[in-house]
């Protein structure tokens, strides 16, 4: 898979659409994100493929709040919205717009619609609309109030917007064929009722437009050129352009394109909510969360994502995306980047008995060994030192080649040691490791050309900065987290392991005061990123990914 820009069958049509010169050659789109919660990694991929296909074309790019249901917005999802769309490396310039902005438009155009017979007032509740409209099989039945007067819907409408009438007591809706076998075309609702207050109109409204009466004309308000939204919305555009085309209006083209879906990842906005709310994660910013916020505090970076939104492009059908492809970025970014240090997650003590007590070396360690102009480092290296618990066995299996009675190992940038004692608790436990070093092996050769098979990290207990480290699973256990047993909620697929806060942790002296954000390689473990919950001395680490490949074990599955 090579990662390429927008170039895709969208960016075919809008080549064509230059050709026959249709926009006068302009390539105008729109990122248009309701603000009812945070954006997540699917969003990523429209905004990658909004503002990539006008750059592709020397276009421009509108971020529009599609903000027309008062009931679940709120200013703190605008700000959010516009910080991930900045994170990720997009500018929309000075072209922020509100489909609020438009009420004014919005409601002119619908007074025309009624005057033209082609849209009334209906006073069926939501359910009776619901009965009446039919099914896929079975036509719709006309509303008792399609026949009605323009006078009267004219009075009737004025009467909603000046707040006369209760929620849900009567619509706006657009007179087009409740015969139409698509069921969008069913007189559909244009404006609702709705007593509520909106974060940016207040009270001035009473009426609020729908999506689907809203959107295309807020694109034509725009002079958007082409209209990119995700395949659900294919049956919505005959009635977009029948807005469009009712009204007179300039015309937009609405494209299609799949939704990204993720293996063991819920992407609802719905469903993402509720896991903040109730408790399940510490918020929309939690590591664990596929929201950009909590892909940003994990440390993926905006350079992986949008390298992953390359590589999976567009299509006409939805798909599901492995999770490994996206740790697969994640990692071939940060190994070019990051820096290495050492760092033991579960530390056990090793006392190395020939080296002077108080004796402290400062070893030369590699910073990135994928990019020499990162330079090399001091690490003091001492007699006591931590190395993982996992990098010793006292009756290791076959195949083990690390620390065990009697075998020699290297140390990372140090000397070969050999085992040889341990010391344990009363349960038996081994809490501290003897050993002896060979001085000539400074630097990690032998002299006599013997060699070790095995090479493990360490950090020298006196100078070793403690920390916490929180390393992560997926947040539910199941590929495909929609799915649930018959009665169950999605919560019943959650991972009671998807965070492990691992603390005690012994860090590089270097960790021990980094900017929130920083990322490193901690050597043979993965690739980790500073919190912002750490305070000088107290880091805190999330781990961003581990090194082991699965995107290698994909390919592998997959035969390739
Ligand atoms: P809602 O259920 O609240 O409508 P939404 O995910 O569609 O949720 P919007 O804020 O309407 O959220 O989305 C903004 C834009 O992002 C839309 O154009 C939408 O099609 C696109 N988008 C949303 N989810 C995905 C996804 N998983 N993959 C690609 N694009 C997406
Ligand atoms: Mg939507």
């Amino acid at each position: 898979m090579t990662p390429a820009g927008p170039s895709n069958f969208i960016s075919e049509i809008i080549r064509e659409d230059i050709g026959s010169n249709k926009y006068g050659g302009r390539v105008h789109t729109r990122f248009p994100p309701e603000p009812n919660g945070y954006l997540h990694i699917g969003h990523a991929k429209s905004i990658w493929l909004n503002f990539g296909l006008a750059a592709e074309f020397d276009g421009k790019t509108n971020l529009r709040f599609d903000d027309t249901n008062p009931s679940k917005e709120e200013t703190e999802y605008v700000d959010s919205i516009m910080d991930n769309v900045r994170w990720l490396g997009f500018d929309w310039e000075d072209r922020v717009f509100y489909a609020s902005d438009y009420f004014g438009q919005l409601y002119q155009w619908a007074v025309q619609l009624i005057e033209a017979g082609k849209a009334y007032v209906c006073d069926l509740s939501a359910e009776e609309v619901r009965k009446y409209r039919g099914t896929l099989s079975e036509p719709g039945t006309d509303s008792p109030y399609r026949n009605r007067s323009v006078d009267e819907s004219l009075d009737l409408f004025a009467r909603m917007k000046a707040g006369e009438f209760p929620d849900g007591s009567r619509t706006l809706r657009a007179k087009i064929d409740m015969a139409s076998p698509n069921l969008n075309m069913r007189d559909p609702v244009m404006y609702r009722i709705l007593h509520e207050s909106h974060h940016r109109t207040g009270s001035e409204w009473r009426i609020y437009p729908m999506y689907d009466y809203a959107h295309g004309q807020s694109d034509s308000i725009e002079r958007i050129t082409h209209s990119i939204c995700t395949l659900e919305f294919e049956d919505h555009r005959p009635l977009y352009d029948w807005f469009c085309d009712a009204l007179g209006i300039y015309h937009p083209r609405q494209i299609e394109f799949d939704r990204l879906n993720l293996t063991y990842t819920l992407l609802s906005k719905r469903k993402l909510l509720a896991l903040v709310q109730n408790g399940h994660v510490r918020g929309w910013d939690d590591p664990r969360m596929p929201t950009l916020s909590g892909i940003r505090r994990r440390g993926y970076t905006p350079e992986a994502l949008r390298n992953f939104c390359g590589a999976i492009g567009v299509s006409k059908t939805n798909g599901i995306i492995e999770l490994g492809l996206l740790e697969h970025f994640v990692r071939e970014d940060l190994n070019k980047r990051a820096l290495r240090v050492m760092g033991v997650l579960r530390p056990l003590r090793i006392v190395i008995d020939n080296y002077p007590e108080d004796q402290v070396e400062e070893l030369d360690a590699v910073n990135n060994p994928e990019d020499e102009s990162a330079g090399t480092r001091k690490v003091p290296f001492s007699r006591v030192l931590y190395i993982e618990q996992d990098d010793f066995r006292e009756d290791p299996p076959k195949q083990y080649y690390r620390l065990s009675p009697g075998r020699e190992v290297r140390l990372r940038y140090g000397y070969f040691i050999t085992c040889v004692g341990v010391v344990k608790n009363h349960a038996g436990e081994v809490t501290e490791v003897h050993c002896t070093y060979d001085q000539a092996t400074r630097g990690g050769n032998a002299p006599d050309g013997r060699k070790v098979k095995s090479t493990i990290h360490w950090v020298s207990a006196a100078h070793a900065v403690d920390a916490e480290v929180r390393v992560y699973e997926t947040l539910f256990t199941v590929e495909n987290p929609n799915q649930t047993e018959e009665g169950a909620d999605f919560t019943a697929n959650l991972n009671p392991k998807s965070l492990e806060a691992l603390t005690g942790c012994k860090l590089e002296p270097c960790l021990g005061d980094v900017p929130a954000m920083s990322f490193y390689q901690f050597e043979r473990l993965g690739y980790f990123c500073a919190d912002p919950d750490g305070a000088p001395g107290k880091p805190v680490f999330n781990r961003t990914v581990a090194l082991r490949n699965t995107w290698a074990k994909i390919e592998q599955r997959q035969g390739k």
